[in-house]
């Protein structure tokens, strides 16, 4: 059974109810872009399941958290850019604004050298 919050933007994008621009998706994930780039490269996955940050999600279904990892390195490397950071911010206090579990893929265009 899947998890979902009624106010959250990141499930109305999980559902189809709002706009993304969605670079591959799983049964258990799904990448896309993010709405204000801070890197030529900068994509956002995201568990289907609402949980409010990522240790959370790691507890509630280890997998899920894994399933992520992996979208991201695959969607990552399908757009040439093999070296990234990814980013999980986890708390207000930390910058986390949307409080379903996503990691950020962050990462130059490809052939870009300038270290990350
Ligand atoms: P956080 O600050 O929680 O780590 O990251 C949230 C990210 O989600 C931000 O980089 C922000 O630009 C992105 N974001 C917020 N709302 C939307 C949206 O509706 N669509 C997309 N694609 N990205 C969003
Ligand atoms: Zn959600």
């Amino acid at each position: 059974m899947s998890v979902t919050s009624d106010d959250c933007v990141f499930c109305k994008i999980v559902a189809g109810d709002i706009p993304a621009d969605v670079l591959g998706r799983t049964e258990h994930a799904i990448a896309i872009k993010d709405l204000n780039p801070q890197a030529p490269f900068h994509v956002l996955v995201l568990p289907l399941d609402h949980h409010e940050y990522a240790a959370a999600s790691a507890a509630a279904d280890p997998a899920s958290v894994g399933h992520a990892v992996a979208l991201a390195d695959e969607v990552a490397r399908a757009a040439g850019v093999d070296d990234y950071r990814l980013v999980a911010n986890t708390g207000a206090g930390a910058g986390q604004t949307v409080f379903h579990t996503h990691f950020h893929v962050l990462g130059q265009a490809p052939g870009m050298t300038e270290s990350l």
